[in-house]
């Protein structure tokens, strides 16, 4: 998807801090963080949102979150905690369509969300 933003960033045209790479999912920090550890992970194959997700997808969502927990362990998150989030559709927050897992932690995290 060209006018994609995430998909320019796995595609190397727009800049961004890698944290995390493998064949399926590429994890960056994002460029206005809410939070001291903010890294968004996306798979490489454009999936616009969670609800366009199919069986077939079982895998990539599976290593979106192992790749998640590479982060927090790169983040040293592990013992102090840290939020996995998938905002989907608007009213959820997103904002960007391409499928990403936000991976937020440093500081303490109130619940419910906003
Ligand atoms: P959403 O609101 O869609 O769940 O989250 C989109 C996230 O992408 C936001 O936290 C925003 O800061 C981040 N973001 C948007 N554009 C870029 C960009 O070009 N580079 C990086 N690194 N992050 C971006
Ligand atoms: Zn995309």
């Amino acid at each position: 998807m060209q006018d994609c933003v995430f998909c320019r960033i796995v595609a190397g045209q727009i800049p961004a801090k890698k944290v995390f790479e493998d064949g399926a999912v590429l994890a960056f920090e994002d460029v206005n963080p809410t939070a001291p550890v903010h890294v968004l992970v996306v798979p490489k194959r454009h999936i616009e949102t969670l609800n366009d997700a199919s069986p077939s997808d079982t895998a990539l969502l599976g290593q979106l979150l192992l790749a998640a927990t590479a982060v927090a362990r790169e983040k040293n998150l592990t013992e102090a905690g840290y939020r996995a989030v998938i905002n989907t559709m608007a009213g959820a927050g997103q904002v960007v369509m391409h499928v990403h897992l936000h991976v937020i932690g440093g500081r303490d995290l109130a619940w419910p969300p906003g």
